[in-house]
Order: structure tokens, then sequence, then C-alpha cells
């Protein structure tokens, strides 16, 4: 009985080989990973798509990664181009988090499982899982900021703030803002923070009314300039820059220099996110009050992690499975800590833990 209980072990090892072996060629070898990042015009989705690709590749996959200049039918075409190259699992970042759907019907058909990456996708049933940072903390972290800066909680003010908001087809701009808002209000309201533009923001959809597409730089300053010029007038000074991230606080920047604003003298509050390394050089310069960090390299390991139990068919690590409603179901979210970084600790944090190099900053 043993010998037989031997021959059938070692007939159904070899019997599983051969299957394994008859599989059609695209099944064969290592499983292709399509990562879509959503544009190489800023700073953080370079790093991100860069050590996510190097994470995988380690772990043996193949990848395919595409950045799409922001322009939402070139991603379309690359995640078409993806599952035509019969990628197993697609990491996507996406530029408009509504305009997916269609195409990932397609990559369902197929059995290709979706992990969203930082960004949500909204409205369709194919999203599997969702890869990010707290967002609503990262908003709550800039309003918590602010409001300690200015002694907001001393009974200090009033203050003239100026919010801003980011791109509105993006679903974390809306979590940024309401994250900070829910801390600011109350300000508003009992009129501490005073916003000389007139934008009034009755309800949760009034942030699209100071929000800046694409998440442009330029168009941060633009909307700074029109503020500063129209209602900045005989001296008047504003105090606080609510900025979701560091592309729009780059911008607001470059409105304050040329209005002549100082830093260390009048330059005003201005919030950030991402630890851009030009932004970083603004902190240390005092122009820019802080950044709300986002160690992105951790996003990567989260998701390498997703892409491995995914393959392997073990369980896949999630610890939010209540926030992120994508309209069509509750996508299960690994949420990650955010972290503020001011001057005083750019290089305890962005330095030492390898983010940016001190050369770069001329520490
Ligand atoms: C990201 C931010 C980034 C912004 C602009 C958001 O979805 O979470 O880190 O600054 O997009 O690219």
């Amino acid at each position: 009985a043993a010998a037989m209980a031997a021959l059938l072990t070692t007939t159904t090892a070899a019997c599983s080989k051969t299957r394994s072996t008859d599989n059609a060629p695209a099944d064969s070898g290592p499983a292709l990973v399509g990562i879509a990042m959503p544009t190489r015009s800023l700073e953080r989705w370079n790093n991100d798509g860069a050590h996510l690709e190097d994470l995988l590749k380690k772990a043996g996959y193949k990848t395919s990664l595409q950045y799409a200049d922001n322009k939402v039918d070139q991603q379309i075409t690359q995640l078409q181009n993806m599952i035509n190259d019969k990628a197993k699992i697609l990491v996507i970042a996406s530029i408009d988090g509504t305009a997916l759907a269609p195409v990932l019907q397609t990559a369902a058909d197929k059995k290709i499982k979706v992990i969203a990456y930082d960004r949500l996708i909204n409205s369709t049933p194919n999203v599997d899982y969702y890869a990010t940072f707290d967002n609503y903390k990262v908003g709550q972290l800039q309003g918590q900021f602010i409001v300690s800066k200015l002694g907001l909680d001393q009974g200090k003010g009033p203050f003239n703030l100026e919010p801003f908001a980011g791109s509105s087809d993006d679903n974390n701009a809306k979590f940024f803002f309401a994250g900070a808002w829910d801390v600011l209000k109350q300000y508003v309201d009992s009129g501490k923070l005073v916003i000389p533009s007139g934008k009034k923001l009755p309800n949760d959809d009034a942030w699209k009314t100071v929000s800046i597409n694409g998440w442009k730089s330029e168009g941060a300053q633009a909307e700074m300039d029109n503020r500063l010029n129209s209602f900045y007038t005989g001296g008047k000074k504003v105090d606080v820059v609510l900025s979701p991230n560091d592309s729009l606080a780059l911008g607001i920047a470059q409105s304050l220099d040329s209005h002549g604003y100082k830093p260390g003298a009048d330059w005003p509050i201005l919030t950030g996110q991402d630890g851009d390394l030009a932004n970083t050089k603004n902190i240390l310069a005092g122009k820019q009050s802080m950044t709300v960090w986002k160690d992105t390299r951790t996003l990567g390991d989260q998701v390498a992690k997703m892409v491995d139990a995914i393959t392997k068919g073990t369980a896949v690590e999630t610890n939010d499975t209540k926030t992120y409603n994508n309209g069509v179901k509750v996508v299960p979210s690994y949420l990650l800590p955010p972290v503020v970084v001011t001057k005083d600790d750019v290089k305890s944090k962005l330095v030492d833990s390898g983010f940016l190099k001190a050369s770069d900053l001329g520490l």
C-alpha cells in the first residue's frame, strides 16, 4: 500500500506538472501587473511608479508601467493595452475616478483583479481593493496645524483665510477638504477666520468652487493672483492659505512672492502635502509652513503585498471596510498614516528616512 501511495503521489505530481505546462502561453511564466499612473508632471507619481515597479520586479513579476499625462483617454487606452497583454492585476492611480467603469468591465470579464492606488475608482463594481493614505486625516492635519499656529483655540483672531481645494475629478480632493473644513468651519462661523475673497463654502459640495483642476500649480497661482488683486487692496494682508497639496502650494507661493510678501515678515501660513523637493526647499526658506508627508514607499510596499496575496490566493490585508464607498460598493481598503513635517523636522523625517537627499536640500 505504501508503494502504491508513493506511486500515486508521483503520478499526481507529474500530472499537475504536465497540466501547468499545458497552459496557454499567456498563463505561463511570471504574471504581468499593469501599473497605470496619472502623470509624470508631479514628483510623487514618478517615485510611486518607480518604487512599485522595482518591488514587483524583485518579487518576480512582469510589469508594465504607464504614465498618462493627466489625460483620461490616454489612461483608458493604456489600461486596454494592459488587458490585451493579458495582465493578471491592474494597479491604477486614476485621473478621473468616474471614467473607468467601461474599461474595468472588460477587465472583470477576463477575471483581472483591480487595485485602486491612492485614489478611489468610482461608479463601478470592478475594483477589488483600495490602498491609500488616510485622506480625511491629511485634511484634518492641515486644519489642526492652522488652528494651533494661529492660536485660534486660544481665542485669537480674526485672521484672513484663503481656502483652496484639489482637482474636482479626484475623489481624494473631497476628503482632503472635508478633513480640513471640519476643523476650520467653526472658526469661520464664529468670525475668527474671515475669507476676504468671499468664497462661501456652505455645504459638502461647495469645495468645488475653490478647486483647482488638474492639481495645476499655474492654476493655483492664477487664482491666488486674482484673489490678491481683487480683495487685498489698501494694505489688507492674507494671514493663512489652506492649500491641499504641494503642487498648489508652489503656485500660491509664487503668487505671494510676486505680490511682495516676505518670508519671516508678512508671509502667511501655507499648508501642503507630499513632501516634494521644491516644497521642502520652500519650507526651509520660510515660504511654506508645513507639508503632510505620505511616505509613498510604504504605499508601494502595501500594494506589492496585495498583489502577492491576490496572486497566491491568500488573504489580502485591509484595515478599513467602511469609509470608501465608490457609489456601487464599499471598497475594502488599506489606509496608511500621513505625517506632518515642518521646518524643524525636515531632517529627522524626510532626510533621515532617505525620502529626500540632504545634498538636494543644501543641508
Ligand atoms: C494625491 C496627492 C497629490 C495629488 C495631485 C492626490 O490624489 O493623493 O498626494 O498631491 O493627487 O497629484
